[in-house]
């Protein structure tokens, strides 16, 4: 069951966004506009909506979101009036979008006292979205509040930024994302091994268990490893496999990225990934230079999945190249 906190101060990690967010609350000094930055699945969404929700508790002697008064039900339910998301259509915000949000936000909150807009990925707006935002953002209307999140990977119009108080989220330790996918109901047997492939991003890492990837990963390794543990293996699981990776179609290159990981894990002899699958195939004894050739593979598969090659064929060939 997912138990994760609403109140931004109650969850897992991200100390130095707390601070900052902590100390505009309580000097009750909000700006026009927060740009939170970080890479994705860090926890800028759920920042963003336990902010609001903090904003707006009905319970105004704390400073926080109780979690239980009727605004803070909305808010975890992700159904109150006066919290609005924008999202990215097709990997882009809109001017349309933009549009339509400063023609809604003319009028008043429906039932709060502020109402807080989210825009997510601002990243990926058009030069001429952004300047459509930028008097808003300078000067909302009374009783909004705009949230920019960002990836800050990602080259970000200097304009927004520099109208906004710019929060940095960072990747989460191992631990601190371990406890999350704890939260999130996740099933003991697999919280370390999501928190191993997901490099500080615990939404990396649910995304991960939503989709079959790990799963194609883990039988993946099993089968191009040590054959004496696999006797089984033969040509018609390797085309097998290729075709279920073939299937994840746009997170095959996630999936490549697991690929990279356990090799690198074999050249650095950490031998971690061995740990937690809990068995010894990995242990296969391949010499360096048959490492580096099948990171090249993975490479190359990564360019001519780009070029729109044939996934299935890349897969194919891929995976006779890394046994
Ligand atoms: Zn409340």
């Amino acid at each position: 069951m997912d138990s994760t906190p609403l109140c931004y101060t109650q969850l897992l990690g991200q100390e130095k966004a707390k601070r900052l967010l902590g100390r505009s609350l309580a000097n009750n000094r909000l700006p026009h506009g927060f740009i939170f930055k970080g890479s994705e699945g860090v926890g800028k969404g759920l920042y963003a909506r336990g902010l609001a929700a903090a904003i707006n508790c009905k319970d105004v002697k704390r400073i926080g979101a109780c979690g239980i008064c009727s605004s803070c039900k909305k808010f975890r339910s992700m159904n109150h009036p006066d919290f609005m998301v924008i999202q990215p259509e097709r990997g882009v915000i809109k001017i349309a979008q933009i549009r339509q949000l400063i023609k809604e936000i003319t009028f008043p909150p429906y039932e709060s006292k502020m109402r807080v807009v989210v825009i997510e990925d601002v990243h990926t707006m058009r030069r001429e979205a952004a300047n459509s935002l930028l008097k808003t953002l300078e000067e909302p209307p009374a009783g909004n509040l705009l949230i920019l999140t960002a990836e800050s990977s990602k080259e970000i119009l200097a304009t927004l930024t520099s109208r906004c108080q710019v929060v940095p989220f960072m990747p989460l330790s191992r631990q601190e994302t371990m406890g999350i996918l704890k939260q999130a109901g996740v099933a003991e047997e697999s919280v370390q091994l999501l928190a191993r492939l997901s490099d500080g991003s615990p939404g990396k890492a649910l995304l991960l268990q939503e989709t079959e990837m790990v799963n194609i990963w883990r039988e993946v390794i099993l089968c191009v490893s040590d054959p004496a543990v696999h006797p089984d293996r033969d040509v018609g699981t390797i085309l097998r496999l290729a075709e279920k990776m073939a299937a994840l179609k746009d997170d095959l290159g996630a999936m490549l990225d697991l690929f990279r990981l356990w090799i690198r894990d074999l050249l650095l002899a950490e031998n971690e990934l061995v740990m937690i699958f809990g068995t010894d195939v990995l242990l296969k004894s391949w010499s360096s230079e048959q490492l580096f050739a099948k990171l090249q593979a993975i490479d190359r598969a990564e360019q001519e999945l780009a070029r729109n090659c044939n996934k299935n064929l890349v897969c194919e060939v891929l995976l006779f190249k890394l046994q």
